[in-house]
């Protein structure tokens, strides 16, 4: 396994041409994605539009002039053909923690219970919003499937563990939840936009996820909710505001949800913002999710098998088997953290998740073969050359 192989893997590379249509900085090997995705080309100037032409000239006439009152469910729209859901289910806009809020939230409302049952690799804000809406019971991952049982009204997942990349069996899990009258939220914030989901044929009956990831919406782009269309109905969104009634401009004080999934929506779009992701979203039209899926998993296993070959003193921290892993590589070594800074400061850019763990995501649109080889190169020289024990890598920093 040389570099020359990784070349090769590049120059068969089915979506290969896809990371043309990214800003990229010279001299960076970035496997940071699944923390903020890259800035895909066209972005700029359609923010640059919505600005100049929309913003600055048609002033207020915009939001039906330009359709911005419909972004939401446009955008919404284009991600929901992403995660394997029906047109009109899914709404952007918001953050995650927001939208796992008004899921939860209706969801027990759903089922007239409080319990909640969650797992212990749960991102901590999944965690912090279900701990105020009801009483949530917190598993180990593997005792998920043994732990559901009719006590529980609600079960509450992340499909990719973000520490390790570990994948959850969605399909399996979510026929356990309703074999116990459960109702099944997935959080796919490391899914959406990195491998093909299919909420609507594993019967899921709330989804929430992340705009900013894979889906490479830029930093704090909104993010999105989906509802089953059985679900339509009866869904009570517990934050009520303007954009979720029935006739937001008639400004009258009672409450009238308005029907399907636009009452999941709340307050005015994030315009600007949802610009960038709706236009970020353009490269997924060029691609197959089963072929980003498919170098995914490629990147991945090379990655894997070059550290075990070059760096045997890390300790892998993701599943080995490709089905059971996201898009992401994780290694512990006890200076993890020294360790990824001085791997920055070389253009690496991975990042660290306390108490040890080094991740590596692989954005298959952008990440190219030959970056899986020079980073375990460059992990192997950072180590040898004893550089992470400079005391300024072991500064801790606001943002990891
Ligand atoms: C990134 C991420 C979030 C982020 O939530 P925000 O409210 O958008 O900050 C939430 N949950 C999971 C599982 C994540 O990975």
């Amino acid at each position: 396994m040389n570099r020359a192989d990784f070349e090769q893997r590049d120059a068969s590379d089915p979506v290969g041409h896809m990371r043309a249509r990214f800003v990229m900085p010279e001299d960076v090997i970035y496997l940071d994605g699944n923390s903020l995705g890259a800035l895909p080309k066209g972005v700029r100037e359609r923010v640059d539009e919505v600005i100049s032409a929309q913003w600055s000239q048609d002033l207020i006439r915009s939001w039906t002039k330009h359709g911005w009152i419909d972004l939401p469910r446009r955008v919404g729209n284009r991600i929901a053909a992403l995660i394997g859901a029906d047109p009109d289910t899914v709404v952007c806009g918001d953050t995650t923690s927001v939208n796992l809020y008004k899921a939860i939230g209706a969801a027990l409302e759903m089922t007239g219970g409080q319990r909640i049952l969650t797992d212990s690799s749960n991102f901590p804000t999944d965690v912090y919003v279900m701990s105020g809406l009801g009483e949530v019971t917190i598993v180990e991952p593997d005792a998920v499937i043994e732990s559901i049982d009719a006590s529980f009204d609600v079960i509450a997942l992340t499909e990719i563990d973000y520490r390790t990349g570990r994948r959850h069996d969605m399909e399996t899990i979510t026929r356990a939840a309703h074999s116990v009258g459960a109702l099944m939220v997935w959080d796919l914030a490391h899914s959406a936009g990195a491998f093909p989901v299919d909420l609507a044929g594993c019967g899921v009956d709330l989804a929430v996820g992340c705009g900013y990831k894979y889906l490479n919406g830029g930093p704090g782009a909104p993010a999105f909710l989906y509802v089953a269309p059985r679900h339509h109905e009866a869904f009570a969104n517990p934050i009520r505001g303007w954009f979720g009634h029935a006739a937001p401009f008639d400004f009258r004080l009672d409450w009238e949800p308005v029907a399907g999934i636009d009452r999941a929506q709340v307050g005015t779009p994030h315009v600007l913002s949802m610009a960038a992701l709706d236009a970020a979203l353009d490269v997924f039209d060029e691609v197959e999710l089963s072929d980003l899926r498919a170098k995914s998993v490629e990147l991945t296993e090379g990655f894997i098998a070059l550290v075990e070959k070059l760096v045997p003193e890390v300790e892998l921290a993701s599943p080995r088997d490709a089905d059971l892993r996201g898009s992401q590589v994780s290694v512990r070594h006890p200076h993890g953290y020294a360790v990824m800074q001085a791997l920055i400061e070389r253009g690496v850019i991975g990042d660290f998740r306390a108490p040890d763990v080094m991740r590596f995501g692989f954005a298959p649109l952008y990440v190219r073969h030959v970056d899986v080889f020079d980073a375990v190169t460059h992990l192997r020289e950072v180590l040898d050359e004893d550089a992470w024990q400079e005391p300024r890598f072991s500064r801790p920093s606001a943002v990891t």
